[in-house]
C-alpha cells in the first residue's frame, strides 16, 4: 500500500495531489527549485527537498534527482502530476525498475499514446474514427505535398511529439503548404527534438470534446463524460466545462464508447483522456490521448463527484474501481473552469510575472478555487502563467455562467494582471452565453471586443 508520495510537480497540481494524499492519510514529500521555495505546495507537504535551479531542465526536469530524492526519503510512490514528466515513458520506466509506483499508466502505454502518429494508428484499428490524414509522419516535402492535394486543403501540419499547442501549422494552399512544412519541422525539432511530422485535415471551427477515463488494473475502463474545452487561444485552452453545450446523450454513449475503446487499445490503467473533434455535423475524429491527470480535471470531479486524484492513487494501490458506467449520472451539474493566467489580455497576452499584492479568492455556493498563489506570493518567470483555476458549478449551465460571473467579479489578485476580466468578458459574450463557441471563438472574440476592457 502507498503510504507516502514523492510529488514530482509545482503550483496549483502540487497542492492538488497534497490535498488527495492528506485525506486519505499518505504522507507527502514535496520537491521543488531554488525559484520555488516559497511556494505553497512545499509549505504544506509533510517533507520537502530542493532537487536544484531555477530552470525545469534543472529541477523539475531532473528524472535523476527526483528518483534519488525518492530513495533518500523512501516513498513508495511518484504522483508526475502534469507537464514536466508525467508523459515520459522513460522516467515511468526508471520509476518502475526502482520499484517506485508511478501514478499514471504503465510506460508502454505512455510511449504508444506520446507519438500521435501511432496513437491514431492504434486507435483507427480499434473502430474509432480519426481525422483523415497520412498514414505516419512524412518522410519529404514531395510526398507532404501529394498526400496535402489527397486530403484537400486546408490541411494542418502536426508534430508526431508535439503537445501543449505547438508544433502545429495550418496550410490552405501547395505555396503556403511548402512554407509551412518547414516552419513546423523547424518548430518541432525545436521544441521537443524530434522533427517528425504528420498531415491531417484540418477541420473547420470544430469542437474539443474530449472524454475523462479511469481504468484499474482488473480489466473495468469507465468514461465520466466531457469537457467542451473549445474556448483556446492559440491552441491552449482557456476555459473547459461539462457537459459540452453541444452533446445530446445519443452522441455521448456514442463517444464514450469509442473513449473506452481507444484507452483499452492503448491497455490503459489509470486517468487518461481521450480527446476528439467534432464538427458542425456532429462527426467525431479522435486527436490525441492524454496520459496523466489534465489542468481541467476539476470540471469532471463537480458534475460527477468523484476525486480523480484519490482513484489515481487506488489504481495505482492496484485497487479496483468501486463503481460501475451505470453509476456515473450526467445531466445533474454542470461545471465550468476559467484558467487564471498572469498575463495581460489586454497587452497580447504578455507574460505578468511578479509579487502579488493582495490576493482574494472568491468563495460561496458552487465556487472552488484551486490555486497556490497568496498574498505577497512572487510568481516566479521560468514556469508556467497559470497561477490558479476558478471553478464553479451548479444545477444547471445557466446557474454555473452567473456564478462564474459572479466569483470572477470577488476575485481580487493585485500587483500583476491576470486573465480575470478577461473570464468575465466572455461570460457576459451572448454567442458564449448561447453554447455556440467552437475552437474559432477566441479569435472572433478578440476581434470584436475592446482590448482595453481586458485592463
Ligand atoms: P496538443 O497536443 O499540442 O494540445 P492537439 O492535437 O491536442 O495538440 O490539438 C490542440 C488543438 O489544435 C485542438 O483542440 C484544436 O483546436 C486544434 N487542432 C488540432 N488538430 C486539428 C485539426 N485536424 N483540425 C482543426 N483543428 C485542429
Amino acid at each position: 500500500m502507498i503510504q507516502k508520495v514523492l510529488i514530482a510537480n509545482r503550483g496549483e497540481i502540487a497542492l492538488r495531489i497534497v490535498r488527495a494524499c492528506r485525506e486519505m492519510g499518505i504522507k507527502t514529500l514535496a520537491v521543488y527549485s531554488e525559484a520555488d521555495v516559497q511556494s505553497l505546495h512545499v509549505q504544506l507537504a509533510d517533507e520537502a527537498i530542493c532537487i536544484g535551479g531555477n530552470k525545469s531542465a534543472d529541477s523539475y526536469l531532473r528524472a535523476d534527482r527526483i528518483i534519488s530524492a525518492a530513495e533518500i526519503a523512501d516513498v513508495d510512490a511518484i504522483h508526475p502530476g502534469y507537464g514536466f514528466l508525467s508523459e515520459n515513458a522513460k522516467f515511468a520506466e526508471q520509476c518502475e525498475s526502482c520499484n517506485i509506483k508511478f501514478i499514471g499508466p504503465k510506460s508502454k502505454s505512455i510511449k504508444m499514446m506520446g507519438d500521435k502518429s501511432v496513437a491514431k494508428d492504434t486507435v483507427k484499428k480499434a473502430g474509432v474514427p480519426t481525422v483523415p490524414g497520412s498514414d505516419g509522419p512524412v518522410e519529404s516535402e514531395s510526398e507532404a505535398v501529394k498526400i496535402a492535394r489527397k486530403i484537400g486543403y486546408p490541411v494542418i501540419i502536426k508534430a508526431v511529439a508535439g503537445g501543449g499547442g505547438r508544433g502545429m501549422r495550418i496550410a490552405h494552399n501547395d505555396v503556403s503548404f511548402a512554407k509551412e512544412y518547414h516552419v513546423a519541422r523547424g518548430e518541432a525539432e525545436k521544441a521537443f527534438g524530434n522533427g517528425a511530422v504528420y498531415i491531417e485535415k484540418y477541420i473547420e471551427k470544430p469542437r474539443h470534446i474530449e472524454f475523462q477515463i479511469l481504468a484499474d488494473s482488473h480489466g473495468k475502463t469507465l468514461h465520466l463524460g466531457e469537457r467542451d474545452c473549445s474556448v483556446q487561444r492559440r491552441h491552449q485552452k482557456l476555459i473547459e466545462e461539462s457537459p459540452s453545450p453541444f452533446l445530446n446523450s445519443d452522441l455521448r454513449k456514442k463517444m464514450g464508447k469509442a473513449a473506452i475503446r481507444a484507452a483499452e487499445a492503448a491497455e490503459y490503467e489509470n486517468a487518461g483522456t481521450i480527446e476528439f473533434l467534432v464538427d458542425a455535423k456532429g462527426n467525431y475524429y479522435f486527436i490525441e490521448m492524454n496520459t496523466r491527470i489534465q489542468v481541467e480535471h476539476p470540471v469532471t470531479e463537480e458534475v460527477t463527484g468523484i476525486d480523480l486524484v484519490k482513484q489515481q492513487i487506488m489504481i495505482a494501490n492496484g485497487e479496483k474501481l468501486a463503481f460501475d458506467q451505470g453509476d456515473i449520472k450526467f445531466g445533474e451539474r454542470h461545471a465550468i473552469e476559467c484558467r487564471i493566467n498572469a498575463e495581460d489580455p489586454a497587452r497580447n497576452f504578455s507574460p505578468s510575472p511578479g509579487t502579488i499584492g493582495l490576493y482574494y479568492a472568491p468563495g460561496g455556493l458552487g465556487v472552488r478555487v484551486d490555486s497556490h498563489a497568496y498574498s505577497g506570493y512572487t510568481i516566479p518567470p521560468y514556469y508556467d502563467s497559470m497561477i490558479g483555476k476558478l471553478i464553479c458549478f451548479g444545477p444547471t449551465r445557466k446557474v454555473a455562467l452567473e456564478r462564474a460571473y459572479r466569483a470572477l467579479s470577488e476575485y481580487l489578485i493585485r500587483g500583476i494582471k491576470t486573465t480575470i476580466p478577461l473570464h468575465k468578458a466572455i461570460m457576459a459574450d451572448p454567442v458564449f452565453i448561447e453554447g455556440k463557441a467552437t475552437t474559432a471563438y477566441m479569435e472572433d472574440f478578440l476581434g470584436r471586443t475592446a482590448t482595453d476592457l481586458f485592463s
